[in-house]
């Protein structure tokens, strides 16, 4: 059996050397040196190929390298194909950093002393307790999850909202569409961790924002696809949002001209909340293939028809 990756040339080589150490005996290969296409069974990538399936007769299993799969077009996959996302412990991790630094900053109004700094300017801004600091995440799924605990410590009110119900200790938790009115009423700091699908795309507008708190501000680590930018450009003018973090744009990178590279109330960051490590990323696909391999259930299989 060859594992086939197709993704990030630079990352590659990190891949290749934690394969290596992790299953020696297992042929890797790394696109587009695919040597013969009968024997990929596994296809480790970003962006699949075209024709996957008249290319790679005996594939059984396609893994994403990231967490989320709205970059693959499955009506282009055979429809028994298993797709599978990236659970490795790292991305939730250092997904749970990132929220956490991105909510001090606009707790601490770092996002208007950068801009200050950048005029010389001096000037204090009234520090507001945590305990009055609402944070809200929209998606409670893993990563929404592991930043809520992270951020349980800074006594923050926290809340989310997911599509089917939560029980989370310490979290008021808000399920679907009659309830998102009421979760962005009591949300100071928004983030956003949907996965992007139809019902997610577009869903931070400027109906969204109007219903947040006047000044609030959101953080942006899903897709550049749930952000309807000029919205957000209108909110951060009229100030009923203060400021916003940006991780993740469509398309990425902007381009030159853009406006927010230079907006005083936006930070931008290239979509690196949280990076797969390829350590981890090789032990969950090895441990996939052996669950795969012995009939077991799979984590991470994402559904047809869902495809999330
Ligand atoms: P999960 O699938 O674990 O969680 C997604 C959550 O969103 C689920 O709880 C799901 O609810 C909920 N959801 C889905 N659709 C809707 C909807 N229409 N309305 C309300 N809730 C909805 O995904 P992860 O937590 O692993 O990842 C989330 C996203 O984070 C990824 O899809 C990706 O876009 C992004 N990401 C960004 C990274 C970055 O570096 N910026 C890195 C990695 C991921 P339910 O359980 O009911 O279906």
């Amino acid at each position: 059996m060859t594992i086939l990756y197709k993704a990030s040339a630079e990352r590659a080589g990190q891949w290749a050397a934690a394969f290596a150490r992790q299953a020696p005996g297992v042929p890797f290969r790394i696109w587009p040196d695919i040597g013969d296409p009968e024997a990929v069974e596994y296809l480790l990538l970003w962006q699949p190929p075209e024709r996957i399936a008249e290319t790679f007769p005996n594939l059984k299993m396609v893994f994403s390298v990231g967490a989320g799969v709205d970059q693959l077009d499955f009506s282009k996959l055979p429809p028994g194909l298993p797709v599978v996302r990236m659970l490795e412990p790292g991305i939730a991790e250092s997904m749970a950093e990132f929220v956490c630094m991105a909510t001090l900053m606009l707790h601490r109004d770092m996002v208007a002393y950068l801009d200050q700094q950048r005029r010389r300017q001096w000037r204090e801004i009234q520090v507001q307790p945590g305990a009055r600091r609402r944070v809200g995440i929209l998606g409670l799924g893993q990563l929404g999850q592991a930043s809520l605990a992270k951020l349980r410590p800074f006594g923050f009110p926290l809340s989310g909202w997911n599509r089917s119900p939560r029980q989370i200790e310490g979290v008021a938790c808000f399920t679907g569409a009659d309830e998102l009115p009421a979760f962005l009423a009591q949300t100071d700091i928004l983030i956003c961790l949907l996965p992007l699908t139809e019902a997610t795309r577009g869903i931070l507008n400027a109906r969204l924002f109007a219903a947040l708190p006047p000044g609030a501000a959101i953080i942006n680590v899903g897709r550049g696809g749930h952000l309807v930018e000029a919205d957000l450009l209108a909110a951060l003018e009229t100030g009923q949002l203060s400021g916003a973090m940006i991780d993740v744009l469509d398309p990425e990178p902007p381009p030159a001209e853009h406006p927010f590279w230079r907006h005083p109330r936006i930070v931008m960051t290239p979509h690196i909340a949280s990076m797969t490590r390829p350590e981890g990323g090789a032990a969950f696909v090895l441990e996939t293939i052996e669950r795969h391999r012995r009939g077991l259930p799979i984590e991470g299989l994402v559904p047809r028809g869902q495809e999330y």
